[in-house]
């Protein structure tokens, strides 16, 4: 791959991800997003991580002409067979409700087990990043972080899961941490020190 990037495409409809990615993008590199151009997002139909941060990023790339960075992300917990995973999203409904899909985890949790309160859930956030120039995957890399569940939400912001995952080594939930602080330290950001070398 060209290493002098001019132009990207940041392949996601998530605001959330789009200000994380936005941040980590080197600032000569003009950024495009999906809603620049009204662009509604692929389904996503791979078994994993990977292959579906493959799909969007070729899916954008052909509707743009543009090279495509995409990620696919999502929560892993051990103890619920790594779910939510790559449906992470899906778990928020149509609507797109993370209070919807964080119910949810507390009820496959109590399903599993009533005092789940008091132990170690252990789980993690994992970020697949792909860049792709039409239908050819230049590059792809995954990132995670590990942490647990919380006994409840806490923390107003971040986006999706980020109020119930505490990262390791720390007692608040990405939800109750500053901006700042969270996207140094998540999947994405250990993802993109993989991918930046090709940017
Ligand atoms: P997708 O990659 O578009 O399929 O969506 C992954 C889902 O996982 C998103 O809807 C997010 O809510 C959730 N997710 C991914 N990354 C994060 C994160 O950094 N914090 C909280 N939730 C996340």
């Amino acid at each position: 791959m060209k290493k002098k990037l001019k132009k990207l495409l940041i392949g996601t409809n998530n605001k959330g991800k789009l200000r994380e990615i936005r941040n980590l993008i080197p600032k000569n590199i003009q950024i495009f997003s999906t809603s620049d151009f009204k662009l509604k997002s692929p389904k996503e139909n791979g078994k994993t991580f990977e292959q579906n941060s493959i799909i969007k990023s070729k899916y954008f790339s052909k509707k743009t002409n543009l090279i495509c960075l995409a990620d696919d992300s999502g929560l892993e917990i051990d103890v619920l067979d790594k779910k939510p995973g790559i449906y992470s999203a899906r778990w928020a409904g149509k609507g797109k409700d993370f209070n919807i899909a964080i119910n949810k985890v507390f009820r496959k949790l109590d399903d599993k087990d009533k005092n789940w309160r008091k132990k170690n859930i252990r789980a993690r956030f994992i970020c697949a990043l792909s860049i792709s120039y039409l239908n050819k995957n230049l590059v792809s890399v995954t990132g995670k972080v590990e942490g647990r569940i919380s006994d409840k939400a806490r923390g107003k912001n971040g986006f999706g899961y980020d109020p119930i995952f505490i990262p390791k080594n720390e007692n608040k939930t990405f939800g109750q941490m500053t901006f700042l602080k969270k996207y140094k330290m998540d999947h994405r950001f250990n993802a993109f020190k993989k991918i930046k070398k090709f940017l």
